[in-house]
């Protein structure tokens, strides 16, 4: 019989956890996967006992954590990421890194499944034991799941992989929390009809560290250089970047495996420069403080909806709005000195 099903009222009763936080912690210190996984999907949890756990395990990785370069890459489906993160992870594993891709989909919640993380292009990546995938939760908004990928982020690196490669879809709002945790950040785009910049809003652009036109195979090489070109005169009118670089435009045919050598040089390059003025630092502390603020404000909505008295009185002043009995602003404000009034 199972034992974690109470006879008396034939329900299952909450599991004990399987390891202590000790152990998790130490599993993940010595590099070990299993430990790093089920710790993952610790933070992944949505069961109390899960959370707190997880909590601890990241508050004890912390001070194991931060020692890795962050890489954020973002591009439209089907631009080529995938294929590309397979050969650039492997050359980066063959100079002698710890490569973690974690994917971070905000349409999963809508699509059911991660369409990031493909696992069947990442086939030298998947069956590596120097490379570790992980695709997003399937569900939660997206600022909950960057949460979450931020505490992955520090427990991969506790676990001593030094590259940390943040993978996204372009649909704009999750670049911009991709790139407040990343410290370089790299957008995959193909050349073709010429009008590929109108697509892209400004704000993305000037978050673009470097820019990759991907698939430029022997066949597409003028189609990718006037792309280029159009691209490196529209990256010049942007003013000057906090971290002092200029962004690069480079291209890439994962297909016939041209390009990535300058890639990792650019990289290789962009990071020595954010070291030496001290961007690196700066831009970590200033993403730290940044977290902080997003932790407060999704505690506090999620305590807020999650609020009996708040639950039960929200549908009926959405109503009233709707009759025009009130405004917007009175009904959120009367909410707001509904849910503070039992807690003074
Ligand atoms: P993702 O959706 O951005 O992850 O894109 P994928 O990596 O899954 O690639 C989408 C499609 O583009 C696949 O059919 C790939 O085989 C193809 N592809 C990727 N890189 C190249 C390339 O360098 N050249 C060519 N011709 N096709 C490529």
């Amino acid at each position: 019989m199972d034992k974690n099903i109470n006879p008396r009222i034939n329900k299952i009763v909450s599991k004990p956890p399987e390891y202590s936080v000790e152990q998790y912690v130490e599993g993940i210190i010595k590099g070990d996967r299993n430990f790093l996984s089920r710790a993952i999907s610790l933070l992944e949890s949505s069961r109390e006992i899960d959370k707190k756990m997880a909590e601890e395990i990241v508050r004890k990785c912390l001070p194991y954590s931060g020692k890795s370069e962050r890489i954020g890459i973002t591009g439209v489906p089907g631009v080529g990421k995938s294929t590309f993160i397979n050969i650039f992870g492997r050359k980066l594993i063959e100079d002698g890194h710890k490569v973690a891709i974690l994917a971070v989909d905000p349409s999963s919640s809508l699509s059911g499944g991660s369409i990031l993380g493909d696992k069947t292009r990442m086939t030298f990546l998947s069956g590596n034991d120097k490379a570790f995938i992980r695709p997003s939760p399937s569900a939660g908004t997206l600022g909950g799941v960057a949460a979450k990928t931020r505490e992955t982020m520090l427990l991969c690196e506790a676990a001593g992989f030094d590259k940390i490669i943040i993978e996204t879809v372009g649909v704009g709002q999750s670049e911009t929390s991709i790139a407040s945790m990343v410290d370089v950040f790299v957008m995959l785009l193909v050349a073709g009809t010429g009008d590929e910049l109108q697509g892209i809003k400004r704000g993305i652009m000037e978050l673009v560290d470097i820019l990759i036109f991907t698939k430029d195979d022997s066949d597409n090489q003028v189609r990718t250089k006037i792309s280029k070109s159009q691209f490196e005169t529209a990256l010049m009118m942007f003013p000057p970047k906090p971290s002092q670089w200029y962004p690069k435009v480079l291209s890439v045919s994962s297909i016939e495996e041209k390009g990535f050598e300058q890639v990792l040089k650019t990289l290789k390059e962009y990071f020595e420069l954010i070291y030496k003025n001290s961007f690196f630092e700066k831009n970590r502390d200033f993403q730290l403080v940044q977290w902080f603020n997003e932790q407060i404000e999704n505690s506090i909505k999620h305590r807020f909806y999650n609020d009996s008295n708040i639950k039960n009185n929200i549908e009926e002043i959405k109503n009233n709005i709707l009759q025009h009995k009130i405004s917007p602003i009175s009904a959120a404000n009367s909410l707001i000195e509904l849910f503070f009034k039992n807690r003074e």
